[in-house]
């Protein structure tokens, strides 16, 4: 039996990581659930799960729902809250899945603590990679990949080190907009947000769905690739393969392929971040090739999608660069999703703050969060 504290529990992959430990009752226990705004399903979810500590963004509903939960479940509030349940004593695994850089203390924290981590927030890798790895080697905890290609990535390895990979290969939809005769890069400034929040293979939350549109969704795993493979950048490639059923591959110094596949579901890689080193029977995911037909790979246009080679870029700079590219971007889709910018004007958000941007290198979490801070002021002007 593994217990879970999973922060983030109503998002994405919070509700997946929850149908997870629903289909795996004797091995999963969440013991733990937080959320930001979304009361009510934290409420279903708590009554179902029995977790004896909850906690969400806003006071005033960690009132109601102590209230409503009586002595079943202590119930704390705001990023002090994050913390006691990321700290929790009976926690073996803390799943960190909330958007945003809110997640990066609560995962040091566990991390000091003796907890292993799942992490599906990109920003904490991205930001702190090498701050956060440097920690869970120091306390001898795992650091594991919720995301589908890192997840694929560390199957396909099995604990080989860096020297014996060639290059790791991460796979991309390639988004919406892929293909070249129907959205050529003129056409890229009449990019509506309702088109590109229509995302070919994975239903997502929006910020990742935009991500996934510009690529800078792959831009970001390239950086975080590079930290919990412990690889240059250099060696973290990217394919094209618009059937996402190749989660990720890595070639070996002696020129073999290993690859993870299977139908698109992020209960998979949740399942084995939480069970592992473990494989648990599930019959949620199922594959059949002969309906698949036909699996292709092609290269990232990085003319039409500059984000992979700004993301290459910061990865390779390393420092607060990272940390910059990623609050850019945010800032960036949020004026997009909101109308102010247009399509193209994501990535050239992204390319003026980091151009703008005096990197330190080897920077303390301090550091990066005034990096963070600093691309946020600058993005928005
Ligand atoms: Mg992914």
């Amino acid at each position: 039996m593994k217990n879970v504290v999973l922060l983030g529990s109503t998002g994405s992959i919070g509700t997946s990581t929850v149908k997870v430990a629903e289909d795996l009752p004797d091995q999963i226990r969440l013991i733990g659930l937080a959320a930001g705004g979304n009361a009510d399903l934290l409420l279903e979810q708590a009554r179902k799960h029995k977790p004896s500590v909850i906690s969400i963004s806003d006071p005033a509903k960690a009132k109601q729902l102590q209230n409503a939960l009586g002595t079943s479940a202590q119930v704390f509030c705001g990023s002090e809250g994050l913390l006691q349940l990321a700290t929790l004593p009976a926690a073996d695994i803390v799943l960190i899945a909330i958007v945003g850089t809110a997640g990066l203390q609560p995962a040091l924290a566990a991390i000091r603590a003796g907890k292993d981590i799942a992490v599906a927030s990109k920003e904490i890798l991205v930001m702190a990679g090498e701050i956060v790895m440097n920690e869970a080697r120091k306390h001898g905890v795992r650091v594991l990949a919720v995301d589908s290609e890192h997840s694929a990535i560390f199957q396909c390895l099995e604990g080989k080190p860096a020297s014996s990979v060639r290059k790791l290969i991460l796979t991309a939809s390639g988004g919406p907009f892929r293909d070249k005769t129907i959205w050529p890069k003129e056409k890229f400034s009449e990019i509506t947000v309702e088109r590109a929040l229509k995302h070919p293979s994975w239903v997502m939350g929006k910020k990742i769905t935009i991500d996934s549109a510009t690529l800078f969704n792959k831009g970001l795993e390239m950086i975080e690739a590079r930290w919990l493979f412990d690889i240059e950048m250099a060696r973290v490639g990217v394919v094209v393969h618009p059937q996402s059923i190749v989660h990720s591959m890595v070639e070996f110094v002696d020129g073999s392929l290993l690859a993870q596949l299977s139908t698109p579901d992020m209960c998979l890689p949740i399942q084995y971040a939480l069970t592992y080193p473990e494989r648990a029977a599930s019959e949620r995911v199922q594959t059949n090739f002969p309906k698949i037909g036909t699996l292709t790979f092609e290269e990232p246009d990085v003319e039409r999608f500059p984000a992979i080679e700004l993301a290459r870029r910061a990865g390779e700079v390393g420092g607060t660069l990272p940390a910059v590219l990623n609050a850019a971007n945010e800032i960036a889709v949020e004026a997009f999703v909101n109308r102010k910018i247009n399509f193209p004007q994501i990535t050239e958000m992204v390319r003026c703050t980091m151009d703008a941007h005096e990197t330190i290198s080897q920077p303390t979490l301090e550091q990066i969060l005034e990096a963070d801070a600093w691309a946020r002021r600058t993005a928005a002007k």
